[in-house]
């Protein structure tokens, strides 16, 4: 299995390079020349979360030694997640929520970012490399977190995470800036995510600083979604929901289902493409947006225009007008280099791109308003007396959209992407607790006790924890940071 960009189709490049890389230095992203296809997903049914992973993984990181994924994977999904199943799946009414939440963070990330720093030590091995990595993460609220907790005291690594200084939830910020470790540098930057996003991506194509990291001794990588790494892990869960279906007998052997996605920077949906793409019976790939409806348009136009004001929602980790996985998707849908690139080219230039003569007809895009999304918590949390988070319930809210449309009444998967404590504030108003509390652990402890959801125990442990990092810079000044942050051997101009 090699990896190509998606604006140069002459690279070729090992699956453990790709994972070091990040991004392509023409600035495409990595992706599979072909998506490899299972022919009998049935043999896996009994296989434990950790043993699907490595059936999955494996055919998409082949140059990793049978021994070594599963180490990593080993690694990855133990007792750090608060359920042993990893991933649990909630029948709830006539829906199926898929929670993706029980890992240290509390939010889907960490099903990536468990193994995302094991994945890349093996990569490095593998390619003999002896620098220290630095992995660069921008962050709308959840990757952030889940990187720091991922990478913290691992040897030869060190990170630094940007966030929207006002773009996160107070629970979100707390987590990173009480992270703990020598490694970690947490900064707020005055901006958005996509300011963050693109001042990364802007580093990631800076050949002469990336020149001079190395001959410090530094090798630049990513957490965010960008990276290969990231999304092979979430291939698994989609596998592993459809599988759990079956022999929990809701669905039969071949039935199609349909996942609704929270979505953002478009990495988790795309990853069930992949899986639909592989063999698994996946119907619509639902993809939820909220206000900040750049890829509903998208889904009904074919023009993808960025031309707008990012609003901040109740669903921060959602807050984006660039979703990065989506130049993948354009990829895999054309198979030219050339519409790729004209169109990132276009985006970069003018804030805009159309795609002509593509078949989007996997997806179905909508959109939730913050009403809807507030409403459709309560809905839940009344019908079923079952709570959750603000991301989730714009997936759930589409996904009742989607069906009164098209009547189609195939089971459904919602992607339960956060805790509902995560967005405590949000949540509880949208369940009419409508008192004030002095602070955010007061209202976390009444809605555990309004609800009779107990308080995650990360969410417990953070009310002591001390402040560590409390940089704000402008958002031009990202370069310098990682340069000072690096120390005074690597050289600035
Ligand atoms: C990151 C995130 C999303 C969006 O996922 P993408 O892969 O960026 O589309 C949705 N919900 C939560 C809680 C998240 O943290």
């Amino acid at each position: 299995m090699q990896y190509t960009s998606t604006r140069n189709k002459d690279i070729r490049i090992t699956p453990s390079q790709a994972i070091i890389r990040g991004i392509s230095d023409d600035g495409g992203l990595y992706v599979p020349i072909e998506i490899p296809s299972v022919d009998n997903i049935y043999k896996w049914k009994n296989l434990s979360y950790g043993e699907l992973a490595y059936e999955v993984m494996k055919r998409f990181l082949t140059d990793f030694s049978e021994e070594k994924l599963k180490s990593c994977i080993e690694k990855a999904y133990d007792e750090k997640f608060e359920t042993q199943d990893i991933a649990q799946l909630k029948k709830v009414g006539d829906l199926y929520f898929l929670e993706l939440f029980h890992g240290p963070t509390l939010a889907f990330k960490d099903m990536a970012l468990s193994i995302l720093p094991h994945l890349l030590r093996e990569a490095l091995e593998i390619q003999d490399v002896n620098k220290e990595v630095v992995i660069l993460t921008a962050t709308s609220g959840d990757t952030g977190k889940a990187a720091l907790e991922g990478f913290s005291g691992v040897e030869g690594t060190k990170i630094v995470v940007f966030y929207p200084e006002d773009g996160v939830s107070k629970i979100q910020k707390l987590q990173m800036i009480t992270q703990e470790g020598d490694n970690a540098h947490v900064v707020g930057i005055k901006g958005n995510f996509d300011d963050a996003q693109s001042g990364v991506k802007n580093i990631f194509n800076d050949i002469d600083l990336k020149e001079k990291l190395m001959e410090s001794g530094y090798i630049l990588s990513s957490a965010n979604s960008i990276n290969i790494g990231r999304l092979v892990p979430q291939i698994v869960y989609y596998f592993y929901s459809y599988l759990s279906l079956l022999n929990k007998g809701e669905i039969n052997e071949c039935e199609e289902i349909n996942v609704s996605v929270p979505t953002g920077n478009f990495g988790n949906i795309l990853a069930a493409y992949y899986a639909k793409k592989m063999g698994l019976p996946l119907n619509k790939l639902i993809c939820a947006s909220n206000e900040n409806k750049i890829l509903t348009d998208f889904f009904n136009t074919n023009i993808y225009d960025k031309r707008r004001d990012l609003n901040l929602t109740s669903s921060p980790s959602m807050d984006i007008l660039v979703s990065s996985n989506l130049e993948r998707l354009l990829y895999h849908l054309n198979e030219d280099e050339e519409i790729v690139k004209e169109a990132m080219m276009s985006l970069n230039q003018k804030g805009i791109y159309e795609v002509k003569d593509i078949d989007t007809s996997d997806f179905y895009g909508s959109y939730a308003t913050e009403e809807e999304t507030s409403l459709e918590i309560e809905r839940i949390y009344e019908a079923y007396n079952y709570l959750i988070d603000t991301h989730t319930a714009v997936a759930s809210k589409v996904y009742t959209k989607y069906e009164s449309k098209y009547k189609d009444n195939q089971k459904t998967v919602i992607v339960s992407t956060a805790s509902p404590f995560k967005f405590a504030e949000n949540v509880a108003s949208s369940i009419k607790m409508k008192e004030a509390y002095k602070d955010e652990f007061s209202l976390i402890d009444e809605l555990s006790k309004t609800t009779g959801v107990p308080i995650p125990t990360k969410i417990k442990e953070l009310k002591d924890k001390n402040v560590i990092h409390n940089t704000v810079i402008d958002k031009q000044d990202m370069k310098n940071t990682i340069v000072d942050f690096l120390g005074s051997g690597v050289k600035n101009d």
